[in-house]
């Protein structure tokens, strides 16, 4: 696919351009955070951020959503259909992008969930690459997710003295044609550019975890009945901020808010979490996750095992999120590395 040059006095010039036609959301500042939120004015975008409060998985599956109304005595939902509007996510991380990634391993394949696909289907991606690791919370080396792989319409990397803008779908290209803040690049020359860029940048990422990415699967399979779980499970506090941050998270509830005169209602759902100590309560008094430890252990499988023998994927994309956010101070990096320690000794 093509590649174009991107001066950078000509950021804000692009950034405007692709307003005309798509409500663009991008990394805003807001106090000492960061959140995605809609570009009013190329200047508001920031390019250089630590990874939002919540990832971009909130525009495609929102927070809180009606499903469709009904009427008592109904057996379907009516009034299902989903607003949309073209949409662009600008300057997504790469490991942002691997987390719709894993959604739409979720919502977008047989059977597809229709108000994600729909939303899906009016969305493009342009990802900005990150040239150092975000913080001490990051281990997108060790999951993989540091360089752009997929998932993207297109991606810009920062070369130096310039952008290099690779074009990765044709809904990109058409987004692209005849943009007139870039230049085009040819093939060659850029390639050559984005590998010595990289091959620079890889030296600045560092592994965190301990175990490496091909050991991390079998490293999870060997430690169910690990202590590490009563540790960590002694430290937090099931909040669910973990959860509700985490670009692959994706549990929900479902419920009916029933007219007042009972003739029928709307059907809602919303985000849940598994931290959460109702969440496994069924019927008749049982939770199958009662204790922390237990739902704590649930979280981390739900990354780094159940997805890999589901999905053939992690879920985790070494955002760091869960770490930064955890009022307990519960870090991705410590729990692995602990595990690890602990397998080794065995
Ligand atoms: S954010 Fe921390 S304290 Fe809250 S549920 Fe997650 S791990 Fe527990
Ligand atoms: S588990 Fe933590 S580091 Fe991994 S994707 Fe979720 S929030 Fe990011």
């Amino acid at each position: 696919m093509r590649h174009y040059y991107l001066e950078k006095t000509s950021m804000g010039k692009f950034i405007e351009s692709l307003k005309e036609g798509y409500r663009v959301v991008a990394p805003i500042k807001k106090e000492n955070q960061f959140v995605f939120a809609k570009v009013e004015s190329a200047g508001e975008v920031e390019l250089e951020y630590l990874p939002t409060v919540l990832p971009p998985k909130k525009y495609l599956f929102p927070q809180k959503e009606k499903l469709g109304t009904f009427d008592m005595g109904d057996t379907k939902l009516t009034d299902t259909s989903v607003e949309v509007e073209p949409m662009i996510i600008f300057a997504a991380h790469t490991c942002d992008i691997e987390g719709l990634e894993c959604l739409d391993v979720v919502f977008n394949s047989d059977p597809a969930d229709p108000y994600y696909k729909a939303r899906k289907k009016s969305l493009l991606i342009i990802g900005f690459e990150c040239m150092v690791p975000c913080d001490e919370y990051a281990t997108c080396r060790t999951m993989d997710t540091h360089n752009p792989k997929a998932g993207y319409d297109v991606m810009i990397t920062d070369v130096g003295s310039k952008y290099v803008l690779h074009v990765n779908s044709k809904e990109g290209k058409d987004l692209l044609e005849g943009n007139s803040a870039l230049l085009d690049a040819g093939n060659g020359e850029a390639k050559t550019l984005l590998a010595k860029t990289r091959e620079e940048k890889l030296k600045r990422f560092d592994n965190k975890l301990k175990p490496e990415f091909s050991r991390l699967a079998r490293l999870f399979g060997d430690s169910y009945t690990s202590p590490v779980w009563d540790e960590v499970g002694e430290k937090c506090l099931s909040c669910g901020n973990c959860t509700a941050v985490c670009p692959t998270c994706y549990c929900l509830d479902m419920y009916d808010k029933v007219k007042l005169d009972t003739t029928g209602g709307e059907r809602k759902r919303v985000w849940d979490s598994c931290q959460l100590e109702e969440f496994a309560s069924v019927a008749g008094g049982e939770n199958f996750r009662e204790e922390r430890s237990s739902r704590q252990r649930h979280r981390y499988y739900r990354k780094f095992d159940y997805s890999v023998k589901k999905y053939h994927k992690f879920f985790c994309t070494g955002c760091g999120r869960c770490s930064r956010t955890c009022m307990a101070g519960i870090s991705l990096i410590e729990t692995v590395n602990s595990l690890d320690e602990e397998n080794e000794n065995v």
